[in-house]
């Protein structure tokens, strides 16, 4: 119980466990082998309503709250993390074309979406660096009725298996810095995109690779928000997705807490269970508190979300301290399996997914300069 979570949201998380404990987890070992995102998984999260149920309905959506896209996500995210980036994708960007999106070209985008039918990729990240993002140099010319794309992007998820991308290009001078950066939604089977896939730590289901553009012809419609403003107008999406991730990452947390509790309640040691010894259970307690914590302050998030009030810092706030956070409770919780937790198995494959959202989506450092800035002033935080 929490004050976030009302009865129907409960209903709905307990809808979401049941389907993730029976369809998804059984496969969770499995694809971090094969590397590849189950699409027959996909089209049945979509019918089941829990791929983007926050859209409006006209665009395939429930018009439920993004608390509700909240509690979906840590239900998929616990049973597989690769498998809930379906989700994290759909919303990120399926808010994005539905908020800067012309109708006629971004509705079918959006049923696809929320059927389960397509998968989107966000697209930012060049070679020369992520953090600085708004330095970003791919190069995107208007010829006619039609947007030219020419450079890389890297480091993208779901580069090798997504059906189009939000891609952020130039369109204006590189000393025009942010305000020259516009967003356009391009699908992947257009001539002259070609892409890889990396070998990854972690997260190896949905994978990550670089998406390589030669002359790509976009039409001009195909654009999101105004040209030159695709940094300022499409980027105030991340504040949903870092609360999203916050969720992800906890939810992996929790239920690898919940297993360790389990276990350390059971093994022997000295003629004591484990957790009869308090370097066992107090280590575990102190995560257990701050995960709770952290949680709630996720739930907060998209409940500032959901009332329309401003929540970038709290955004940020969960974005670096859930994946950090995250990580060392999975590292706990493995240690404490002894010998067993260095084997092949759940919690290694949690530890190895969860750490990717240190950088992913933006690193600590960047986080944390978002919240100096938010309190302090970007006059105060220049960088
Ligand atoms: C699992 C994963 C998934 C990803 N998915 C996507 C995706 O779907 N789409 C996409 O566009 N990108 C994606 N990325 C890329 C990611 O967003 C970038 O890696 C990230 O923003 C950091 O950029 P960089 O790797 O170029 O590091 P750099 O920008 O080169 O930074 C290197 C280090 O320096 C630090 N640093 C940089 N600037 C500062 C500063 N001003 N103050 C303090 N420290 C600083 C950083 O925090 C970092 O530790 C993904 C990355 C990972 C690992």
């Amino acid at each position: 119980m929490n004050p976030y979570i009302d009865d129907d949201l409960a209903t709905l998380a307990e809808h979401a466990r049941r389907f993730a404990t029976g369809r998804v987890a059984p496969g969770f070992l499995e694809r971090d082998k094969t590397r590849v995102l189950d699409r027959a998984l996909m089209r049945e999260m979509g019918e089941m309503g829990f791929i983007a149920p926050e859209l409006p309905e006209q665009y395939g959506g429930q018009g439920l709250g993004c608390l509700a896209a909240g509690v979906i996500h840590e239900e998929i995210a616990r049973a597989d993390l690769s498998i809930s980036y379906i989700n994290l994708l759909a919303s990120l960007n399926g808010q994005i074309l539905a908020q800067h999106g012309k109708a006629e070209v971004v509705k079918p985008w959006l049923d696809k979406l929320t059927q389960g039918q397509a998968l989107l990729a966000i697209a930012l990240t060049e070679p020369r660096g992520g953090s600085d993002a708004a330095n970003l140099r791919l190069k995107m010319e208007r010829v006619g009725d039609h947007y030219v794309l020419n450079g890389e992007k890297t480091s993208i998820s779901a580069a090798d298996q997504a059906d189009a991308a939000v891609v952020f290009a130039r369109t204006g001078s590189v000393e025009s810095g942010a305000h020259g950066v516009s967003a356009v939604l391009v699908p992947m089977d257009l001539p002259g995109i070609t892409r890889n896939r990396f070998d990854c730590h972690g997260q190896r289901a949905i994978g990550r690779g670089s998406l390589f553009f030669e002359n790509v012809k976009v039409p001009v419609d195909h654009l999101l928000g105004q040209e030159g403003k695709g940094f300022v107008q499409v980027m105030q999406g991340f504040d949903f997705s870092r609360a999203l991730i916050g969720l992800q990452v906890l939810a992996v947390a929790r239920v690898a807490l919940e297993e360790t509790w389990e276990y350390v309640a059971q093994r022997q040691a000295f003629g004591q269970p484990l957790s009869a010894f308090q370097g066992v259970s107090h280590p575990l307690a102190d995560f257990d508190t701050q995960v709770v914590a952290a949680r709630l302050l996720c739930l907060q998030t998209l409940w500032l979300k959901d009332k329309g009030a401003p929540h970038t810092a709290e955004a940020a706030m969960c974005k670096w301290w859930g994946p950090k956070l995250a990580y060392d409770v999975v590292h706990q919780c493995l240690l404490m399996f002894g010998h067993g937790g260095y084997d092949h198995g759940l919690m290694e494959q949690r530890l190895r997914d969860v750490l990717g959202f240190q950088i992913g989506d933006g690193t600590a450092q960047i986080m944390k300069t978002i919240i100096a800035r938010t309190r302090a002033g970007r006059a105060a935080v220049p960088a």
